[in-house]
């Protein structure tokens, strides 16, 4: 954005500014990433008090900054607009500059896949468009309002993740973002603590549609019965409900994948058809893969415009991504885990012919709720004893698979409930050229350090 500090004030109904010809061009709520023009959003903690660093986050280039009305000592000569609560006041302020803003804007949630999708989809509408996206995970109340406020003026393409823990939150995010476009890549497992069942995270997605404008398009997950069954019940008339998917009738799908050159070829039917290549891998990225193209079609690009744009697609890092050591190949998927992406990652590993020697390095899924240990367990189905040669475990939620696993793999097994170093030994003693090691568990398990050892 690029506004007067006076404009902003008006957008938060406070009359009398001071400073209100001072410029801010972005926000910022934490003074390590500051950047010149920004406007800084103090919130009051439990441990720290934000407002003990608006004088650094000016000296530092803020613009301007919040301060709370009940705040003693604000400092002089400082632009300040004086608040009762900065979340809201960042949330209004997002509102306002969203309602006036001519961008086509594009919600995406799901369980997994989100920001996969959002990269997907920015990467391949950047070379025809003005294309802005959600930094990182920044896909929540506070996110959602920082990345909107970041938007450029000039931009043509907002790309928004929208993230979730319980029901409401995705409503409250797509109505203040109010997307032309939506998307629900899958429904799986995560946040089952808080929702109950995966009918619950279905009926908690699909609350994208709440804030979708008038005529706007949601793009779904067709082979997902939860979203088929919520699409035949929902009662929005005036929008359109548009699947892809891999099973049965869809706008999209895509068959004969293939990995070749690190990535993977397929052929596209429906809207899009013909054959396509794009450097992510997995089936399940081919499927992330399938919304830009309703999209990019929507927008009116060709064919031909969509076929060279996803070639050129890059993917945030940790994501399926390839890792070339001295030891082996690693697939750094570290980024994040669930059962449904756990049992994707794992069959791209059976099938994939990338090496012949494959591993899988797996750490904890976490947030599963009070079924934590049968998700676990449940992931020895996938684990195949004729395909997979070799298994590490790490974290103590995973001695239930590896006990379920001992019988068929015996010393093809290793199991470390809290340590690296026995995973990094076994990698270090048996890994070839002929190795390929895919790496994934959930954030929290920072499993990355064992590719990170051999770098
Ligand atoms: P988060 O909730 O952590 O923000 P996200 O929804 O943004 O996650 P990604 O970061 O894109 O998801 O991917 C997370 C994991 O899920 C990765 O391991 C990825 O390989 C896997 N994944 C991505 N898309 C799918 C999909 N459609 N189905 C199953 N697994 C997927
Ligand atoms: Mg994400």
């Amino acid at each position: 954005m690029k506004k007067t500090v006076q404009q902003l004030a008006t957008w938060l109904n406070i009359d009398d500014q001071a400073f209100g010809d001072v410029f801010v061009t972005g926000v910022s709520i934490d003074t390590r990433t500051i950047e010149q023009g920004d406007l800084f959003i103090p919130f009051r903690g439990e441990q720290v008090n934000g407002h003990r660093f608006v004088e650094q986050a000016i000296a530092k280039g803020a613009a301007a900054s919040l301060w709370l009305k009940d705040e003693p000592n604000p400092p002089a000569d400082v632009p300040l607009i004086f608040v009762d609560d900065a979340e809201e006041a960042l949330q209004q302020m997002a509102r306002a500059y969203r309602n006036e803003h001519e961008a086509t804007f594009i919600g995406i949630t799901g369980s997994n896949g989100k920001t996969s999708t959002k990269d997907i989809l920015a990467s391949a509408l950047a070379p025809f468009y003005k294309v802005q996206k959600t930094i990182g995970n920044f896909n929540n109340q506070l996110g959602l309002p920082i990345t909107i406020l970041r938007l450029d003026e000039d931009t043509k393409i907002a790309v928004l993740e929208m993230g979730m823990s319980g029901f409401g939150e995705i409503e409250f995010l797509t109505k203040l973002a109010q997307p032309h476009y939506a998307v629900i890549t899958n429904i799986g497992e995560a946040h089952m603590q808080d929702l109950g069942s995966r009918a619950g995270i279905a009926k908690a997605k699909f609350e994208i549609v709440d804030g979708l404008v008038e005529g706007g398009k949601l793009f779904y997950d067709g082979d997902e019965p939860l979203l088929v069954e919520r699409v035949a019940q929902a009662t929005r008339q005036d929008i359109s409900y548009i699947s892809f998917g891999f099973d049965g009738e869809h706008a999209q799908t895509a068959t004969n994948i293939q990995t070749v050159d690190n990535g993977s070829q397929f052929d596209a039917n429906g809207v899009v058809s013909g054959e396509f290549f794009i450097s992510v891998l997995g089936k399940h990225q081919v499927k992330n893969t399938m919304s830009t193209m309703l999209i990019a079609h929507e927008l009116g690009l060709t064919e031909a415009q969509i076929r060279e744009s996803l070639a050129q697609v890059v993917l945030t890092d940790m994501r399926m991504q390839l890792v070339e050591t001295d030891k082996a190949l690693f697939i750094n998927d570290a980024y994040n885990a669930a059962p449904t992406s756990m049992n994707a990652a794992i069959e791209f590993m059976k099938t994939t012919t990338l090496r012949a020697d494959k591993w899988l390095v797996l750490g904890d899924m976490l947030e599963l709720g009070d079924d934590e240990q049968a998700f676990h367990e449940g992931l020895a189905e996938a684990i195949d004893a004729t395909k997979i040669a070799r298994v590490c475990l790490y974290g103590t939620r995973m001695k239930s698979l590896a006990a379920k696993l001992a019988p068929t793999f015996g010393d093809r097994l290793i199991y470390s409930e809290q340590a690296y170093e026995p995973i990094i030994d076994d990698v270090r003693e048996h890994a070839t050229a002929q190795s390929v090691i895919l790496v994934k568990a959930s954030r929290g398990m920072k499993l990355e350090r064992v590719i990170e050892a051999f770098k």
